[in-house]
């Protein structure tokens, strides 16, 4: 069950939400102004309801997670989102990063491989507000070849490397997001600028915890 009326004490959760990040350091306005506006909770079960503003993450459907806020937030600000860019994104989950997205500006694609997860999408409660967002299921490995280029993409799990297939994807000056993993449970936070030459300008940020990025499709 779903809470989707969005309610004062809500409202006020949010914006202490948003103070947080800002202490935390996401200084974007955009990403900050996008997280103030989208109700976290519909993306939850109504059991979070009261705590969907904390910044944790939490369970969602086929043993997966929303992602922590902070984490969107930084994920976000990394892409430097432009209005009307074109987004693809590893890892709908509970299309709480989607939605962030589009509220941005993004026209996003983006691909779940659990089945459980991207059935959920056709109920998209933001279907209205945001026309230009497109669910598929599927393998995220092997990205969207018929919707390419992007001009972003993001990947919301946790990659053992930078997948090939996505990085011919991306356009030239096209950024990728993407937490690839370092030691154990760990990931460190890259963005990765493609240069002329194909080849990636690399800077490094804070180290997350992301569920496994996994190849092939869910039906269970
Ligand atoms: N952005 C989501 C994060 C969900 S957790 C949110 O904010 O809710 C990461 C998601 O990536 C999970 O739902 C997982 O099933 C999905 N995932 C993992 N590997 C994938 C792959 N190869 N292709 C598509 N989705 C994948």
């Amino acid at each position: 069950m779903r809470n989707t009326k969005d309610e004062f004490l809500h409202k006020g959760l949010r914006n202490k939400l948003v103070i947080q990040l800002r202490e935390k350091g996401i200084k974007d306005e955009n990403v900050l102004e996008a997280i103030g506006k989208i109700p976290r909770h519909f993306f939850l079960d109504s059991a979070f309801d009261k705590i969907a503003y904390e910044d944790r993450a939490f369970p969602i459907d086929a043993d997966q997670t929303i992602s922590q806020p902070y984490t969107v937030a930084y994920q976000s600000e990394l892409l430097k989102i432009k209005k009307g860019d074109k987004v693809l994104e590893i890892g709908t989950g509970s299309m709480y990063q989607t939605t962030i997205l589009a509220a941005l500006g993004a026209k996003v694609y983006t691909i779940e491989r659990q089945q459980a997860l991207a059935s959920k999408t056709k109920s998209f409660i933001f279907r209205e507000q945001f026309p230009e967002v497109f669910f598929f299921f599927g393998d995220g490995f092997l990205g969207l070849p018929n919707e390419a280029p992007f001009d972003k993409i993001i990947i919301t799990a946790a990659a053992p490397n930078v997948p090939e297939k996505l990085w011919e994807q991306l356009k030239v000056r096209g950024i990728m997001v993407i937490p690839v993993d370092e030691s154990d449970g760990v990931q460190r936070m890259l963005r990765l600028t493609k240069k002329k030459d194909g080849m990636a300008k690399k800077e490094s940020f804070e180290a997350f915890s992301f569920v496994p990025m996994l190849g092939g499709k869910e039906t269970k």
